[in-house]
């Protein structure tokens, strides 16, 4: 999708800090990290949020959760604990409309979320 910014991180034609990258995910830094650690993690395939994805894409949903696991480990953050979290529409706060998680750690997280 030529006008989605996360879409042009994945063509490459706006730079972005890269973690991890296969075919089908692209794991990048935040560019305004709300934690010590503050990872993004996206499918190459463009879905402009959660309820955009169809049981035909388990499969990669799937990947896209062991990849953040995968994240959480690369960054020193999987033992000590962390987040992964996804937005949903306005009300959530979502503001960028290409599924991503965030994952989220470095820091003693709150809970409840705000
Ligand atoms: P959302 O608010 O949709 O859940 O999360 C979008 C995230 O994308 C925010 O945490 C925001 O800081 C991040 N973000 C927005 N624009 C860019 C960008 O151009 N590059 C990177 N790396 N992150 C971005
Ligand atoms: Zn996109």
């Amino acid at each position: 999708m030529e006008t989605c910014l996360f879409c042009k991180i994945v063509s490459k034609n706006i730079p972005a800090t890269i973690v991890y990258e296969d075919d089908r995910v692209l794991a990048f830094e935040d560019i305004d990290p709300k934690a010590p650690v503050h990872t993004l993690v996206i499918p190459k395939k463009h879905f402009s949020t959660l309820l955009d994805v169809a049981e035909s894409d388990s499969d990669l949903m799937a990947h896209l959760l062991f990849v953040s696991r995968e994240v959480a480990r690369r960054k020193g953050i999987a033992e000590r604990g962390f987040r992964i979290v996804t937005n949903c529409n306005p009300e959530s706060g979502q503001s960028v409309y290409h599924i991503h998680l965030h994952v989220m750690g470095g820091r003693r997280m709150l809970w409840p979320p705000g």
